[in-house]
């Protein structure tokens, strides 16, 4: 697809809300750049909020301790004086070079861009639901089988549920359906009977088994029973090697988020072991105008931290604003003394 009227057209995308897409932000700010930040996740944070909300990091400059959450937090802070545009819930699919210069990107949600620069700080990859590895499954994502939890339990009255996983969420997911009364049976499935979730909310979930409210299942999957139009079954073995059926309504496949680089590997742009080549001048790809930060690019003495990818975005937001500004000088200025950047961060002296 080409550029469409109804693509936005904007200056700078910057692709994935982690620490170092955040940190963008607010050093593309400052070089008098607004820039639209998308990511596959509902909010921002990448790999931090995903995946260490509440352990300390030690290594941010400055700031001896902060969770992962707090780090997210306060990167936010920092970039609001810039409004960035968030658009989440979407993976950038594809990204074509324009004969102006510019570039259409299009995402999962069928968002449209027209951009003069791009900065991937995508990491390890879009953070996507795993996904069970069964073949004919996706026919019925959403219809029977999703990656969420249900926003309205009322709509899962007099079903049977199953709900895969051992995570917070998985947990939770089976404990607000079981508590609701609505359906007509809840059965959590994981093939150990071990659970990586908080000990408030696996207690909960120990009582509801004792009660037999909640039905614990240590099986895999291996197969589905269905007609055209609908999963009857889940064929499935228990830990012991007993092959069963489990009849269902409504399959929550609730396993954990894992990275997909994806199609990233597909917009032509020079790739060394899974990471984008950049040079370290301003950490440009193998295409001028598209830019990458973060754990996501790979140069000679590279460590995968975030105070790296910080310095990264620095030198990355000059060589974006010398394509969005073409011919102009841009300013070298510290913000302790720049009354332009005062202005700009609504810190007026
Ligand atoms: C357990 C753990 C502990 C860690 N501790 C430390 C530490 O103490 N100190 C330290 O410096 N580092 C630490 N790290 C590493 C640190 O988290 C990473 O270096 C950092 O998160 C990289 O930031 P990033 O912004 O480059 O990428 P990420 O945090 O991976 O964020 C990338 C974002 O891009 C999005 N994305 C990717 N592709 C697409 C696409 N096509 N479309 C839309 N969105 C997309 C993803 O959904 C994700 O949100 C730790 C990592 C882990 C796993």
């Amino acid at each position: 697809v080409s550029s469409s009227s109804k693509a936005l057209e904007v200056d700078c995308l910057v692709i994935g809300a982690g620490p170092v897409g955040l940190f963008q932000v607010f050093e593309l700010g400052l070089v008098g750049v607004h820039a639209h930040v998308i990511d596959a996740l509902p909010a921002p944070g990448g790999q931090c909020l995903a995946l260490y909300p509440d352990k300390p990091i030690y290594d941010i400059p400055a700031t001896p301790a902060c969770t992962g959450r707090e780090l997210v937090a306060r990167l936010l802070q920092q970039a609001a004086p810039f409004n960035p545009s968030f658009h989440f819930n979407q993976q950038v699919l594809s990204v074509q070079p324009q004969p102006d210069g510019q570039f259409a990107v299009h995402t999962s949600a069928g968002t449209a861009f027209v951009t003069k620069t791009i900065v991937i700080a995508a990491g390890v990859g879009a953070f996507v639901p795993r996904r069970l590895p069964l073949d004919g499954l996706a026919a019925f994502e959403d219809h029977q089988v999703f990656h969420q939890p249900p926003e309205d339990v009322t709509n899962l009255t007099n079903q049977r549920v199953v709900i895969v996983g051992d995570g917070d969420l998985a947990l939770e997911c089976a404990l607000a359906i079981t508590q609701s009364g609505a359906a007509r049976s809840v059965t959590l499935m994981h093939r150990r009977d071990e659970f990586k979730a908080a000990p408030a909310v696996i207690e909960v979930i120990q009582q509801l088994r004792t009660t037999g409210q909640l039905r614990f299942l240590a099986a895999q999957i291996t197969g589905l029973v269905t007609t055209t139009e609908r999963i009857i079954a889940l064929q499935v073995v228990t830990t012991d090697g007993a092959a069963s059926t489990l009849e269902l309504d409504t399959l929550f496949v609730l396993m954990g988020l894992a990275p997909k680089l994806g199609p990233i590997a597909e917009w032509g742009l020079d790739m060394a072991r899974k990471q984008l080549a950049v040079n370290t001048a301003q950490f440009e790809s193998s295409t001028p105008g598209i830019f990458a930060v973060g754990d996501v690019n790979t140069y000679p003495g590279k460590k995968k931290l975030i105070v790296c990818g910080f310095h990264e975005a620095t030198l990355a937001a000059y060589g974006v604003a010398q394509r969005v500004f073409p011919g102009q000088t841009i300013p070298f200025e510290y913000t302790t003394t720049s009354p332009r950047l005062h202005r700009a961060l609504g810190r007026v002296t």
